[in-house]
């Protein structure tokens, strides 16, 4: 019997990306197998953390790394680390910043929502936000404006397709936070395969979640200085308690990066852009239907399927009202185009979706 049938739970095909409501991703089954192997065993979980550590540094080339319950639990820690350092007092304390420099800058229009605001998910940690810029625009001289005061504890960057407006220049904005003697921390939580270019700009640390590209168990990576580093772990013994990563998930995530390294990435890139070349070809064929093929505009090496149909609205309710239940990104349904991320589909599940749509469209 399927996990499905067992608990009476929706089968879904999932061409809606990495999306938190259905289960963010498809682990491995050497990642799956080596969870199963992870639960009923016992570990000494420092070592457990100390060997994350390792995997991440030698995968991102960080000095050090850590995994937390996900990112947005690293964005929390991250902003507590940077107020607290490794003091177990002021640890203890948190939320309670009396006597601590707790200001956070962030751009204005990164100010997003992936199931919470990230402006909660720095006040968690008891820190004040001010934002730079506005909702369309913030430029490396808005972000001084702001990063001009006596008491700033760190600055947050968001690079996802969450953000609006123009995208700031990162590296200008990590060395304006730099010149200021304040941490620069990007959350780059779907940018998994870009860690290392993220890391790049000279951000201290940089946050992704393993359940998203990487496949892992849900994790949040922090790779970055060893200080800071050790500070997030310090935050174990204080508000980090809520946020802990289990041990399932750190083995998970360690076996998820070994095979991430024993990938062919240049190969699995162009298998995944043959298959959705073949989509939109398929797609195509439906009378009516114009697709095409668009590459992911944060910079991911991921292509989608963009479908223009009539009464894009309909379509996708429709979609997600069958058996199984298909979900397709609808960012841009009032334009009457559909999105389909077709990564974690399997030959069948693109066949199915090419039926629904012959079926509701014709
Ligand atoms: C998904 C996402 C998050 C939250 O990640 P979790 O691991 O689910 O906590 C945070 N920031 C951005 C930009 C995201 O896309």
């Amino acid at each position: 019997m399927s996990i499905h049938d067992r608990y009476r739970l929706s089968v879904v095909i999932n061409a809606k990306g990495t999306y938190t409501p259905l289960g963010v991703s498809r682990s491995s089954h050497g990642v799956a197998e080596a969870v199963a192997q992870a639960l009923p065993e016992f570990f000494v979980m420092d070592e457990l953390a100390d060997r994350a550590s390792e995997a991440i540094a030698q995968v991102t080339g960080a000095q050090a790394g850590t995994v937390v319950h996900c990112t947005a639990a690293g964005i929390t820690l991250s902003v507590a680390a940077t107020m607290t350092g490794g003091d177990p007092r002021r640890v203890a304390a948190l939320p309670d910043t009396t006597d601590l420099h707790n200001r956070v800058v962030m751009p204005a229009n990164h100010v997003v929502n992936y199931g919470h605001s990230n402006l909660q998910g720095i006040r968690m940690a008891g820190a004040h936000v001010d934002l730079a810029g506005d909702e369309t625009r913030c430029g490396i001289d808005d972000l001084e404006e702001e990063l001009d005061g006596p008491d700033i504890a760190c600055l947050l960057l968001v690079s996802s397709r969450l953000t609006s407006g123009e995208p700031i220049d990162l590296v200008a904005a990590v060395r304006a936070a730099h010149r200021r003697g304040v941490p620069a921390i990007i959350d780059g939580a779907a940018q998994f395969p870009r860690i290392a270019d993220l890391l790049a700009t000279g951000a201290d640390l940089v946050l992704v979640s393993g359940q998203k590209y990487l496949g892992s168990p849900t994790a949040g990576l922090i790779a970055g200085s060893w200080p800071l580093v050790q500070s997030i772990r310090a935050q174990d013994k204080g508000i980090g308690r809520v946020m802990k990563p289990t041990k399932e998930a750190v083995i998970g995530v360690l076996a998820a990066l070994e095979e991430w390294q024993a990938v062919d990435r240049v190969k699995w890139e162009a298998d995944e852009l043959a298959k959705v070349v073949a989509f939109v070809d398929a797609v195509g064929r439906i009378p009516g239907v114009s697709a095409d093929v668009v590459p992911d505009p944060t910079g991911l090496q991921v292509s989608r399927a963009v479908v223009r149909v009539p009464d894009a609205k309909r379509v996708a309710t429709e979609l997600e009202a069958g058996v199984p239940s298909i979900y397709v990104m609808t960012d841009r349904v009032d334009a009457n185009e559909l999105m389909f991320e077709l990564i974690p589909l399997t030959g069948d599940e693109i066949a199915a979706v090419l039926a629904r749509l012959w079926a509701v469209l014709t």
